[in-house]
């Protein structure tokens, strides 16, 4: 008689499993990375990401408790353990678990093949040591080529946004972008310039409220030709 509760037990120690739990067997079974910047999203199964708000939510709740504040009398921080679960997955890392963003590529019609550049495009992100706000300004430069797929303006944005949305470490950050939009639209160079304030640096830290940390990636024909390079450098309008 004994024996018969294995069974069930089997189904409902499965119920039990924390979803991020599963999701980690199913990444390690992949063998994929999931470092803090990468995205999970082919991971993750239809309505898992709200499995995943509860047990954010459960364990924020314990950080609050930990931290020795009382959200049930303390009515600011009632809701504190949800509404930062949700800010995490919904809104600021939401990069990490959502598909990228629908991209129409045309091809290159018109034959363009002058210098175009983006920007500045407002980026925020967040850095992946203290999880505390990154924001900044890139600039995209696009070198295209006759097989070069056209993508819309806005798209560009679209694209830094989903690599933005994740916890971060901006000369990383800049890298995933170039890689993306280089398999998107296959340009014969492409330069990134990203320029942002990180809010470990002011608001902890040192406390420097003026620092900004300037990267750079450069791709293909950017590389190679130093003219090039410093045309698009001397194009977009940075200030100090
Ligand atoms: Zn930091």
């Amino acid at each position: 008689m004994l024996m018969k509760s294995t069974t069930p037990a089997q189904d409902s120690s499965d119920e039990g499993t924390p979803v991020s739990v599963k999701i980690r067997e199913r990444l390690a079974l992949a063998r994929k990375r999931f470092n803090a910047n990468d995205n999970i999203s082919e991971f993750l199964q239809p309505g898992e990401l709200e499995k995943l708000l509860d047990e954010v939510e459960v364990k924020m709740q314990g950080v609050l408790d930990s931290l020795v504040i009382d959200t049930v009398g303390d009515h600011n921080t009632n809701n504190t353990a949800r509404r930062v679960a949700k800010m995490y997955l919904n809104e600021v890392f939401k990069g990490r678990y959502v598909q990228p963003p629908a991209i129409t590529e045309f091809p290159n019609a018109e034959h363009l093949n002058e210098l175009m550049i983006v920007g500045p495009i407002t980026v925020r992100s967040a850095c992946s040591h203290h999880f505390v706000p990154v924001i900044g300004k890139i600039w995209i430069g696009v070198m295209p080529n006759e097989h070069t797929n056209v993508i819309g303006l806005s798209k560009y944005a679209r694209l830094a946004e989903w690599v933005m949305g994740r916890p971060q470490i901006q000369e990383e950050a800049v890298v995933q972008l170039a890689d993306l939009i280089m398999e998107k639209t296959q340009p014969d160079g492409l330069a990134i310039v990203m320029e942002a304030s990180h809010y470990c640096m002011a608001w902890r830290g040192v406390k420097d409220m003026d620092s900004k940390m300037i990267n750079s990636v450069m791709r293909g024909v950017f590389l190679k030709d130093p003219t090039l390079r410093r045309e698009f450098l001397a194009l977009i309008p940075r200030k100090g």
